[in-house]
């Protein structure tokens, strides 16, 4: 993919915002929102939301506000509040003032409530669930009117009160919209707008026994709030109609409804829901486990804003539901990190290799390029001495064919250090398993290259073995086997989860170097990939993540196509 191709592609809600500062429809006004309910934490799905709201609302000079749709108490913790604000913030956006809790407005819907009643435009229902649901019909077969649906105002005023006071039992009323129960669109056959609920809310406590619905509440609040364009997935195309019902019939102002479709990625699974089925299940060890598609996963990960910001610019937004291969946002990460994170060795399975002609005592330092791709990032100096590590991988007592690297008898390079020759392999007795090279080095190869001409296929990193740190490495695949997990499998997800997605390796070695390396900072292990140093890391125990390996299956999909 070329820079030019990802620079903001003009999209169907730029446009609209375009026209309508152009018409002067909100008189030049531009005020989106992000509206989260806090049940869980945000996930890359949020962070395509995120950027839209917050990038539009940058772009054209409005607001973006952070709104917590907090109407139901059963599923929302103060977590997730929390969570959710650290998260928007660490992705790059700033709300200012403008943070909102629905639950805020639990007087002024009630109020709005009752001004529906008073129109006839509300009713209170004593259906029970299962009758509610009998008398709404199908997509093909109309509703039937509640029996309930001819109270009048008064009397609807005198027991909605009622509600809110407590006389009631949890479920055994509820207030609907009086709309359409032969309205071939279901959510127009007088939705529910208010249930009774005994639960402590996070901000509210116990104040109030009776909670507004999703539906009823974003109007109202975007009302309030004076949104010019409520952004929202494709999903709430069909409630449109009573979006708008409600602030017709309430009279209020009125903001615009605009649907785009949701970040669905390959691999992964995104709903709420199965996150936190995941968490709450032990397969991974918490919201911010770096195989989660959660945006606190992704931090830990050692992915960063830049990129995640990128990949949402490059998917676009459409009208149209599609899946995004994960490699696309691996890809957004690696080009990001190529950039920026400094090279260095580190040797994740080592092997041990003695230089038998070094002299014992002897150690060097030998200057290492930080990054070939900024000079600017400059060299730094890395120790040599005559015992090494090197990647278990790298030899082979027997090669296969096309197999390059050490074996006995073959010269190969150290980067930035000698050409070495293998002239020994020492194996434990009882497993035979070989624990010790025996290499000698020629002196004249200082630097990597040979001043004879002499040409080997292949170069190797390594560590000092008595200057190298000790580190702890995870590595990661992706949480699950198939493109849609669960798809084969009647639904069930979990039955995808890939047992391999965490492998943790105790006794890696890194350069000295990397002793003030703190969580968060991302290197490039070279030849194996990037990495960040988690959290759980200390002077004593560095541990790191593996962000991603180098092999970019994007970049080559990429390549094939403008090859056919
Ligand atoms: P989930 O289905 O994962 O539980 P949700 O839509 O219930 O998600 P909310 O907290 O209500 O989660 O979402 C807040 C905002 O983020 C909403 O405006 C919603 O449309 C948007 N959003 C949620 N998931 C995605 C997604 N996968 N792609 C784009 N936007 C999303
Ligand atoms: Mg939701």
């Amino acid at each position: 993919m070329t820079n030019a191709e990802i620079t903001p592609a003009p999209n169907f809600i730029r446009a609209i915002v375009e026209e309508d500062i152009k018409t002067g429809k909100w008189d030049g006004r531009v005020v989106t929102r992000f509206p989260p309910e806090p049940n869980g934490y945000l996930h890359i799905g949020h962070a395509k939301s995120i950027c839209l709201n917050f990038g539009i609302a940058l772009e054209y000079g409005g607001t973006c506000h952070l709104r917590f749709d907090d109407t139901n108490p059963t599923k929302e913790e103060a977590e997730y509040v929390q969570s959710i604000q650290e998260d928007v913030r660490w992705l790059g956006f700033d709300w200012g003032a403008n943070i909102f809790y629905a639950s805020d407005y639990f007087e002024q819907l009630y109020e709005c409530a009752v001004r529906l009643i008073k129109k006839g435009k509300a009713y209170v229902c004593d259906l029970s669930p299962d009758q509610m649901r009998e008398y709404r019909g199908t997509l093909t077969k109309p509703g039937k009117e509640s029996p309930y649906r001819n109270r009048s105002a008064e009397e609807n005023l005198d027991l909605f009160s009622r509600m809110r006071a407590g006389e009631f039992p949890d479920g055994s009323r509820v207030l609907r919209a009086r709309i359409d129960m032969a309205s071939g669109n279901i959510n127009m056959r007088d939705p529910v707008m208010y249930r009774i609920l005994r639960a402590h809310h996070h901000r509210t406590g116990d104040k109030w026994c009776i909670y507004p619905l999703y539906d009823f509440t974003h109007c109202v609040s975007d009302s309030l709030e004076r949104i010019t364009h409520s952004i929202c997935t494709l999903e709430f195309e069909d409630h449109r109609p009573l979006y708008d019902w409600f602030l017709d019939e309430l009279e209020v102002y009125h903001p615009q409804q605009i649907e785009f479709a949701r970040l669905n990625l390959t691999y992964t699974v995104m709903s709420k829901r199965k996150l936190v089925e995941l968490v709450d299940a032990g397969h991974v060890r918490g919201w911010d486990d770096p195989r989660m598609p959660t945006i606190s996963g992704m931090r830990r990960r050692g992915y960063s804003p830049e990129s995640i910001r990128r990949f949402c610019e490059v998917i676009g937004v459409a009208k149209r539901n599609s899946t995004v291969d994960a490699a696309l946002l691996e890809h957004c990460v690696r080009e990001d990190l190529n950039r920026k994170a400094p090279r260095v060795m580190s040797v994740l399975r080592p092997l041990r290799v003695v230089l038998v002609n070094y002299p014992e005592n002897r150690e060097e330092e030998l200057e290492a390029i930080n990054n070939p791709e900024d000079p600017a990032m400059g060299t730094r100096r890395v120790p040599f001495s005559r015992v090494i590590y090197i990647e278990r991988d790298d030899f082979r007592e027997d090669p296969p064919k096309q197999f390059y690297r050490l074996a006995p008898g073959r010269e190969v390079r150290l980067r930035y250090a000698y050409y070495i020759k293998c002239v020994g392999v020492v194996k434990d007795e009882k497993s035979n398993e070989v624990i010790e090279l025996h290499c000698t080095y020629d002196p004249e190869t200082r630097g990597g290259s040979s001043p004879d001409g002499r040409k080997v296929k292949a170069t190797l990193h390594w560590v000092s073995a008595a200057h190298a740190l000790q580190a702890e490495v995870r590595l990661y695949e992706s949480l699950f086997l198939t493109p849609t997990p669960g798809e084969q499998k009647g639904g069930d997800f979990k039955a995808d989860i890939n047992p391999n997605s965490l492998v943790v390796l105790n006794s890696c070695r890194v350069e000295p170097g990397l002793a003030d390396a703190a969580p968060g900072d991302s290197y490039q292990f070279e030849r194996q990939g990037y990495f960040c140093v988690d959290p759980d890391s200390s002077p004593t125990r560095l541990v790191f993540n593996r962000t991603a390996t180098l092999r970019d299956t994007w970049a080559k999909i990429e390549k094939g196509l403008q090859r056919s």
